[in-house]
């Protein structure tokens, strides 16, 4: 039998890194942990690296790593500890490496995951930041290493197996008409919007649906979520943002849809666990068991339907806006919300503000061709400072 894939996952103390970690346990002779990242949560890093005993272990700062280290021995463990980006790169491109589950949150994932990438990993996309901010730059990298991209967002694992394999075509001549994204609509769908004012963290990241990170759920809530999930299938499937409409899906049974021109509409249903699409990526092209139960039509009875309200979800548009400018209006959109979203989850602001900040990020700074790295990085930058203003503007 063939040795087992070398698996380094970035962001193993997450909701995406746990449940990667579920799937690989359930199949040792197959996967194994090359490394694991961890960023605040060491005592979990700790015991995942007693569970997987990993080659590396990866950590923020060099007081962290040095008790880890001191605790890994301890527990008669070979796993050395590296710091910091230079170590997350390091582990992403390590040449023994097979695949990379990049579950690393926000813009923090970018260099990490931009260097799995280069080496030419098998790349498993969860950090949608990182592909929003950096695009074109990001597509491009696939393209020069050969560099295989499975998406593990479920929406885009979902799209990814209802495509043609001949999708790099370009969708029009595979015969695709649109893209269907489906969102659940969230914690908020159908509260007043008067409401919406006095909401609190705990209820934003109450999801009906998922159980998720912090701040994607908070996205989730406001469906920036889902306008950062159209920017991603814009890249991932060369489209553009007016073939790729959102459809609120309340049940988050139909994970999305494809629709081609001869009327047939392609969907990939399953129970909302993030188990699914990771399984899917990790064994693509082959199918292995995830640990999720089989789906229940008869339980789940009826899907539902609707559009999505703007007025509601000013996120939404304010993405659909930066997907048609392109250039460096996603990274800004993505910056300014990781700052209005850490901001409200320390009740620094009020929910509705979240929106406000952004639009005011974009709209006071000219959108820029963004053609390096530098580039992307300093509309980033420029976005977070502007954010970080208006809130000492308004006394936050
Ligand atoms: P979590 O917040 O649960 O996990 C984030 C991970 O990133 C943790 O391991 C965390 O470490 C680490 N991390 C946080 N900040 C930094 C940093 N500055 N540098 C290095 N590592 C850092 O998030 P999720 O797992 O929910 O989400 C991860 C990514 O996957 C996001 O991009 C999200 O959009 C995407 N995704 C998630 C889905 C889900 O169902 N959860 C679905 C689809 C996409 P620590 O915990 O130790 O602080
Ligand atoms: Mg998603």
């Amino acid at each position: 039998m063939s040795r087992p894939q070398q698996i380094t996952v970035l962001g193993a103390t997450g909701s995406i890194g746990l449940s990667t970690l579920d799937v690989i346990a359930r199949h040792p002779q197959r996967y194994q942990v090359f490394a694991l990242s961890g960023f605040s949560r060491m005592a979990e890093l700790l015991a995942l690296c007693v569970r997987h005993a990993p080659r590396f272990a990866v950590v923020p700062e060099a007081a962290a790593a040095g008790s880890l280290q001191d605790d890994l021995r301890a527990a008669g463990l070979q796993t050395r500890v590296l710091v910091g980006e230079e170590g997350l790169c390091q582990v992403a491109a390590d040449p023994e490496v097979d695949a990379v589950m990049a579950a690393i949150v926000g813009a923090a994932g970018l260099r990490p995951t931009l260097a799995a990438v280069e080496a030419g990993k098998k790349i498993l996309l969860a950090n949608k930041e990182a592909l929003v901010m950096s695009g074109a730059l990001f597509m491009q990298a696939v393209r020069k290493s050969g560099s295989v991209l499975l998406p593990i967002d479920s929406e885009h694992n979902a799209i990814f197996q209802c495509m043609p394999a001949d999708f790099s075509r370009g969708l029009s001549n595979v015969g695709v008409r649109r893209i269907l994204l489906t969102a659940s609509g969230g914690p908020f769908r159908q509260t007043p919007l008067n409401e919406l004012q006095d909401v609190s963290p705990e209820q934003a990241c109450a999801h009906p649906n998922w159980s998720m990170g912090r701040k994607i759920s908070v996205d989730s809530a406001s469906m920036m979520n889902k306008g950062l999930e159209l920017i991603e299938a814009c890249w991932l499937f060369d489209a553009k943002p007016s073939q790729v409409e959102v459809v609120i899906h309340p049940q988050s049974v139909i994970h999305s849809l494809v629709d081609y021109v001869d009327g047939s509409v392609l969907a990939q249903l399953g129970n909302p666990d993030m188990r699914t699409p990771i399984a899917n990526a990790l064994a693509w092209p082959e199918r292995i068991d995830s640990g999720v139960a089989p789906l229940d039509l008869f339980a789940i009875a009826r899907l539902d339907f609707q559009a999505p309200d703007e007025q509601r979800f000013p996120c939404l548009r304010l993405a659909r806006q930066a997907a048609e400018a392109g250039n460096s209006a996603p990274a800004m959109l993505n910056a300014a919300n990781e700052v209005a979203v850490s901001a409200f989850l320390e009740r620094r602001i009020r929910y509705p503000e979240i929106a406000s900040i952004i639009a005011e990020v974009l709209s006071l700074e000219p959108v820029v061709a963004v053609d390096e790295l530098d580039a992307v990085f300093a509309a980033d930058a420029k976005a977070r400072a502007l954010a970080e203003q208006w809130l000492s503007r308004n006394g936050r």
